[in-house]
């Protein structure tokens, strides 16, 4: 622990928001330069063109990126050793290049990067194969990134700075010895109340629902399934909120339909998914229709095989650890036919984000059930259910963690439960339900509906 986290946690709550907001301000310098003002000015204008003219402007990106790469990077250099980098022109020519999975990069991680530590930023890469990578940025890539996401919330009315947000994220904010029920703080340099995720339980629940009765949010962004923990709260509880934010900004975690439409219902606000990586990979974002875009600005999107929908991607703003035709363990699926949408933006349009491939569970037969299958199965008891987890250890074996609200859970819901797995993953499958007072979260302080440990 370092010295300054010791100072944070034995000052009184008012001095640790004055550290959290100036902490904000030094983060601020590296977010909001000026290439950031520019990138920003940019991306409204790029919106405006025709699909052709944003095509073209990929290309080109691609080629001077490419060319980057190749000069700057040994790993790089030696793996395109034979092949003509000048005869890569456009999007379609990438194939003639070799994937790169993210054990290589790990592995040559130093020959990769094309800068030094510092004055870079740094970008840490999770976790759930458990490989962790640090991956470096430079201040420009990151700059542009950050209006990368801006655009997209000031898209549907929400500007960054200027309006109030509220976070839930994996942050220490709150000292493991703290007594008082207050488990958040207030970073002035973004206008923004951060939430503890680790601190949320059924028990704490109304202060945290206090809390943003009286900071009234424009929005809501961070991890997903602690939104949706607040939502389900309020809902149970049938509480009366005293604000409506403009929009609902999840982030880091696969978004299950059950869930958007918990928050939208409760908040009656829309959210909007995107999906960018910390690696660094090119954005998809929601639009006001709630149509996902690739944004071809910021990269390129592939699909590793015919009839498989891993991507693989390459990505503009990766100049520190360049990625190119990266295989980065999502899939999504495209939609071939659609290049308009009523927004008005054109671009690329992407039908499903499907997220990791451990994001599934096996049938005996080894079948994949994804997370949006799964969520639904608990559909049917909404208001009882505090949070669940399911996990496989075993091929025939399902083990599901229930914490419930004892007022309204009733005992016959455990079999309805095991029924509808039966149903889905077939009679050769053992169901076991264990209940729990509370069901642990990751270290990063995220929840994870499903843990697959097979393999
Ligand atoms: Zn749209």
């Amino acid at each position: 622990m370092g010295i300054l986290e010791k100072i944070y946690d034995r000052s009184p709550i008012f001095i640790q928001n004055l550290m959290v907001t100036i902490s904000g301000y030094q983060k601020n310098r590296s977010r909001y330069g000026k290439i950031y003002y520019r990138y920003l000015h940019f991306l409204k204008d790029f919106d405006k063109l025709d699909l052709e003219d944003k095509f073209e402007y990929q290309n080109k990106e691609l080629i001077s990126f490419i060319r980057y790469v190749y000069e700057n990077s040994k790993f790089y250099k030696n793996l395109y050793k034979g092949i003509d980098i000048e005869s890569i022109k456009c999007v379609g020519d990438l194939k003639k290049l070799p994937i790169v999975d993210k054990e290589m990069i790990r592995a040559n991680i130093n020959d990769i990067n094309t800068i030094s530590h510092k004055g870079a930023i740094e970008g840490h890469t999770g976790g759930t194969t458990g490989k962790s990578l640090v991956v470096l940025m430079t201040p420009e890539d990151f700059m542009k990134r950050m209006a990368s996401l801006d655009h997209f919330k000031s898209r549907v009315g929400f500007e960054n700075l200027k309006m109030k947000r509220a976070t839930f994220n994996g942050k220490h904010i709150v000292p493991p010895k703290q007594n008082k029920k207050i488990f958040w703080r207030y970073n002035a340099a973004c206008k923004q109340m951060i939430y503890s995720s680790f601190h949320i339980t059924e028990e704490n629940m109304k202060y945290y629902v206090n809390s943003l009765n009286k900071y009234k949010p424009e929005s809501i962004d961070g991890f997903f399934t602690s939104i949706c923990d607040v939502a389900s709260y309020i809902e149970r509880h049938n509480i009366k909120l005293e604000f409506q934010p403009i929009a609902i900004f999840p982030t880091s975690e696969t978004l299950t339909k059950s869930g958007r439409e918990l928050l939208e219902r409760v908040f009656k606000s829309k959210v909007y998914n995107q999906y960018a990586s910390s690696e660094g990979a090119p954005f998809v974002t929601e639009c006001e229709k709630q149509v996902l875009h690739i944004e071809l600005d910021s990269g390129v999107f592939e699909h590793f095989e015919k009839g498989n929908d891993e991507v693989l991607i390459t990505s503009f703003t990766t100049h520190g650890t360049p990625l190119i035709r990266y295989r980065i363990g999502d899939s999504m699926t495209f939609d071939e036919k659609s290049k308009t949408c009523d927004c008005g933006v054109r671009s690329s349009i992407i039908k499903e984000i499907q997220g990791r491939k451990l994001d599934f569970l096996y049938t005996v037969d080894g079948a994949k059930i994804n997370a949006g299958n799964i969520a639904n199965l608990f559909k049917n008891m909404p208001n009882a259910l505090v949070r669940a987890q399911v996990i496989q250890n075993k091929i025939d074996e399902i083990n599901i963690l229930l914490e419930v609200d004892k007022r309204l859970y009733k005992a016959e819901y455990d079999n309805l439960l095991k029924d509808e797995f039966l149903h889905k993953f077939g009679d050769k499958t053992r169901i076991v339900i264990e209940h729990l007072d509370e069901i642990s979260r990751e270290k990063s302080g995220k929840f994870r509906l499903i843990k697959n440990n097979i393999n």
